[in-house]
């Protein structure tokens, strides 16, 4: 088995850290779904991410302790999103359900010590050197896909991109994202449409309810 290296750059970890946490999403008619329900929702999720994820070969297979794990870490990354985004409000999906802020920590440096990591140098002719992090060891699959997505989530959270995450303030909308641009507001122009229209209405009905 060829382990690659696992060293991830700071915009990878956080497509990774944010797909992890989008997972839990508005359905479209005012409830939340969750792609990662079930262990067969979540062997998709990871097919769909291999090659972040370090787990195309051999190809992993998601049983109830993987499945558990990943839910269990995503609880912790959304617990720490909730608290990078203040003063603003968290996502509602999960507001009333966060967990400590310690023990969210404890467990994601608990999931990314799952595969420790050594520094390796490699210097070819006529290249500059390169630091790569590599497994120590012959981690078990599952672990390195658990290890994987802590170490997005940690990178994140340590990195500039942090300080623009923002919940989508948008009627119904649950996502966490990270402002493109100092103006953005909504995580898609879609949610910003349907913001708009929501004020509006609120702006006509408190007209109306203004009037003699
Ligand atoms: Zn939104």
């Amino acid at each position: 088995m060829v382990i690659s290296d696992v060293t991830i750059s700071p915009m990878t970890a956080t497509r990774l850290a944010l797909d992890l946490t989008v997972t839990l999403r508005h359905d479209g008619h005012g409830g939340i779904t969750d792609d990662l329900a079930d262990p067969e929702g979540l062997a998709v999720w990871v097919r769909e991410r291999a090659a972040p994820l370090d787990c195309a070969e051999p190809p992993v297979t998601v049983d109830e302790a993987l499945h558990t794990a990943v839910r269990e870490l995503r609880a912790a990354v959304r617990s720490l999103f909730a608290r990078a985004v203040r003063p603003g409000p968290p996502s509602s999906a999960d507001a009333h359900r966060l967990l400590p802020e310690a023990e969210a920590i404890r467990r994601l440096n608990a999931a990314a010590a799952l595969v420790p990591t050594v520094p390796r140098l490699s210097w070819e002719p006529d290249a500059r050197p390169t630091l790569r992090l590599r497994p120590a060891g012959s981690p078990p699959p599952a672990d390195r896909i658990v290890a994987a997505l802590a170490r997005a989530a940690l990178t994140f959270l340590d990195g500039p991109d942090r300080a623009l995450l923002r919940a989508c303030p948008a009627p119904r909308c649950v996502r966490y994202f990270v402002k493109d641009h100092a103006r953005q507001e909504w995580c898609t122009p879609a949610c910003g449409n349907r913001a708009r229209v929501a004020r509006h209405h609120e702006r006509r009905r408190g007209a109306r309810g203004d009037a003699p």
